[in-house]
């Protein structure tokens, strides 16, 4: 069933906001500048069904980089009617500690993550500095803990969760990047998170720098296409335009509706 029915609506909302450079967004930029960086969560909300994605980073792991985070992660998800204790289903769209950093939040939730995405952070690689600094032990503890507790499902690609919303397998930004594929009633959105840090990365074709594979990214880019007409309706991961491009429903969010 094509379920423009479930007349989902899309929240984003912007966490935290740092003053990063151009350096922290693109790889090999030509030019270097002071440029806002957002973090985000998005909630997709059904007649039936809130489904979170992603779910941000904890005042501690903040801190322990230099960010001190402005909204924490439960109340982000409160200021647009979204009690994390009630959400049955989260996406998470990889593993990064600003993405993954707050599952303890949704005792009730089911949690979908790639395949992939699981087995790099326990493989042989993210021991190396490149790796480890962009997750979190307790966070990657966390996940496997809830998978032996039969609260995760491990997805091979692409899957349809829920009526009008499917999940997509990137890669490019982690192994298991994935993106996710709403059906609203303005026609088909997409929540990129990583996979389109900003919408300049998506315009250019230019990778960023925190990334697993370069071929990858690009395909996601190519994937992201291939689903929308254009970049109005897709949901970037660190960009501060993301609060212009929708209707704004408090300080810190805005809704596609
Ligand atoms: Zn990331």
């Amino acid at each position: 069933m094509k379920s423009a029915a479930e007349n989902y609506k899309i929240y984003a909302i912007e966490y935290f906001r740092r003053e990063a450079s151009t350096t922290d967004l693109v790889l090999r930029p030509s030019v270097i500048e002071t440029v806002d960086m957002s973090y985000f969560v998005w909630a997709i909300v059904g007649e039936n069904q809130t489904i979170a994605v992603d779910s941000g980073f904890k005042p501690e792991a903040g801190l322990k980089r230099g960010r001190q985070i402005d909204t924490e992660i439960g109340e982000a998800f409160a200021s647009v009617g979204v009690d994390t204790a009630q959400v049955d289903k989260v996406i998470i769209t990889h593993l990064h500690w600003d993405h993954a950093g707050c599952l303890d939040l949704f005792p009730q939730a089911r949690f979908f993550i790639q395949q992939d995405e699981m087995l790099f952070w326990s493989g042989p690689y993210g021991r190396y500095h490149h790796f480890r600094e962009v997750v979190e032990p307790d966070d990657i503890s966390l996940i496997n803990r809830l998978n032996l507790e039969g609260r995760v499902s491990q997805l091979r690609g692409e899957a349809r969760i829920a009526p009008g919303v499917k999940l997509h397998l990137v890669g490019g930004h982690t192994p298991g990047m994935q993106i996710v594929e709403v059906d609203t009633p303005r026609g088909t959105a997409i929540i990129a998170s990583d996979a389109v840090k900003t919408y300049r990365n998506l315009a250019e074709n230019a990778p960023e720098p925190f990334l697993h594979d370069v071929p990858g990214m690009l395909h996601g880019y190519e994937v992201i296409r291939s689903l929308v007409k254009d970049d109005s309706l897709v949901f970037s991961g660190h960009d501060p335009q993301v609060l212009d491009r929708f209707t704004r429903v408090g300080p810190n969010a805005v809704v596609l509706d």
